[in-house]
């Protein structure tokens, strides 16, 4: 008889294990990039991963893929207890259906649960979006009946009935679960955190550094992942200086240029601020309408939720169309064109190659004046390893007080990626020490990696060999008695005898 066949667990699509050796590689990335980051006095944040859905809405944009198609929406459940609550207040809608609806009963119950309820509103165990007005409605509307009950008997039993369903339907209508979404990026998640502590009344700009995975729910392709992980930055407060624009990208580049990430391109633009974009997405809309017959669906869509995203587009037919288009560099007001002249100028000082893309708009809605974006080699179609951008007016937005904003959000899939096809990989620190021993009085003194079981010195060495260790430390009971171990070098079969502290001095110092 055949066993029954067992289902194969596999990773969900879009998302991906990072095993060794590529984790190592991993570790050495992100760790140099806190490194180079902490360097240029950047320091950590640690944000949920997971966030209320309006934050995203609220500052990415509403118009854009990442909020309409892509997030990844969580809804906790609620506690038992929390659901029975809410059903023995609905229950009573079908007691009013069928006639059997006592009034005292209700009020009773309403009293017993709501304190319950109010509750789980105030620790977050249901969420407080639309819940505080239906509690609200219960609670007035038990109160009324209360009054009627206890002394007046003022309603009539139609308006009676009118509130036991008000009652009913709110308590239908609550949203128990907590409603949170996995979140798409970063740069959202820094700024409620900078708002809800209070960070703006901190000494000069803050600068925060995030390590960590993001989700969108996007087509899994080479280089685009549904969990993929980014490395990103911040600067926030007082100032907009372009030498703070400038600086941002410094520390971008030379991270790419310690982990050997050098066949990269840096674009940079301007897309205006608030007084000067309107006029120009107008411009842009009029001259897309009159040449709408000739872009795709999406662009033809585009022209009238969110114009300058055509700019993005990839696809070949519209690129000639796209081309004739009017540049916002032509329209920028003249604080916007000062601002972006000096970013150059700052760029120029620090001998940072770019180049000039006027269709960079990037295509999250928080985006002002400058935006940037690097891309790299050996990616294909998906080669943007890095992108950003300045988001004065985002803090306000979320509810914070007047405050400048820029970051980057380096995405360390493609990084690590472009680093792999270009083959220049750093040589990582493997296993230095294999420790062949023999002899059950030698094993207590073994210790890094060595057979868990005793072993003959032949095998053993040629498993060292396999592992890639460095060296072999030959641990017999001899060499335990004497107090002096033999040391073999693996790659020229070199063997020398040390006694413990040479023998740690000379590993110490490189072997
Ligand atoms: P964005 O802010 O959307 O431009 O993202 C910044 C960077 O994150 C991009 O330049 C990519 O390198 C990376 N990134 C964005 N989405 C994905 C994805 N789905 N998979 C892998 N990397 C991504």
């Amino acid at each position: 008889m055949s066993e029954p066949k067992q289902k194969q667990f596999r990773a969900i699509r879009g998302t991906r294990d990072i095993l060794p050796p590529d984790s190592s590689l991993w570790n050495w990335f992100e760790r140099t990039a806190r490194e180079v980051f902490e360097s240029f006095n950047f320091r950590e944040i640690r944000t949920p991963l997971f966030e209320e859905p309006e934050l995203f809405g609220r500052s990415v944009g509403t118009d854009t893929d990442i909020v309409l198609k892509e997030m990844y929406p969580v809804e906790g459940r609620p506690p038992q207890e929390i659901q029975d609550y809410r059903r023995f207040i609905a229950a009573h809608g079908a007691r009013i259906k069928n006639g059997s609806f006592v009034l005292k009963h209700l009020v009773h119950d309403v009293e017993q649960v709501l304190p319950e309820l109010l509750i789980a509103q105030r620790i977050g165990d249901i969420s407080d979006t639309d819940n505080m007005r239906l509690l609200q409605v219960i609670g007035e509307d038990a109160k009324r009946l209360r009054v009627h009950l206890r002394d007046e008997f003022l309603l009539s039993s139609e308006e009676i009935l009118n509130l036991a369903q008000r009652i009913v339907y709110a308590a239908e209508d609550l949203r128990l679960g907590e409603q949170m979404t996995l979140r798409p990026e970063g740069t959202a998640s820094v700024v409620r955190a900078y708002i809800e502590h209070g960070m703006h009344n901190l000494p000069g700009n803050q600068k925060l550094y995030y390590v960590g995975p993001m989700f969108r729910r996007e087509r899994p392709q080479k280089g685009r992942y549904r969990q993929f992980y980014q490395i990103g930055a911040e600067v926030l407060g007082p100032s907009d200086a372009p030498a703070i624009d400038a600086e941002v990208i410094e520390m971008l580049l030379a991270l790419f240029h310690r982990v050997g990430l050098t066949r990269t391109t840096l674009y940079v633009n301007s897309i205006g601020c608030k007084d000067c974009r309107p006029k120009y997405v107008e411009l842009l809309r009029e001259e897309l309408r009159k040449i709408k017959d000739r872009l795709g669906a999406d662009s033809q869509r585009r022209i009238e939720t969110n114009p300058l995203r055509v700019l993005d587009s990839k696809l070949p037919d519209e690129q000639e169309i796209i081309a004739t288009l009017p540049r916002i560099s032509d329209h920028l007001c003249e604080a916007c064109r000062a601002h972006f002249a000096k970013l150059k100028d700052e760029l120029n000082l620090r001998g940072l190659a770019y180049e000039e893309n006027w269709r960079l708009v990037r295509g999250l809605d928080y985006y002002t004046r400058t935006t940037f974006e690097v891309t790299a080699e050996g990616l294909g179609s998906q080669n943007a390893v890095c992108g950003g951008g300045r988001y004065d007016g985002l803090v306000e937005l979320l509810g914070g007080p007047p405050t400048k904003g820029i970051g980057f959000a380096i995405g360390t899939d493609r990084a690590i990626l472009s680093i792999q096809e270009s083959g220049n990989l750093p040589k990582l620190p493997g296993l230095d020490v294999f420790v062949a021993w023999m002899g059950v009085k030698s094993y207590p003194t073994a210790g890094v990696e060595l057979p868990p079981e005793e072993m003959k010195f032949k095998k053993s060495l040629g498993l060292a060999d396999k592992l890639g260790a460095r060296y072999a430390l030959i641990l017999g009971e001899d060499e335990v008695a004497s107090g002096t171990y033999t040391l073999k070098r693996l790659a020229d079969a070199k063997q020398e005898k040390y006694s413990e502290s040479e023998l740690f001095a000379h590993l110490k110092n490189g072997g």
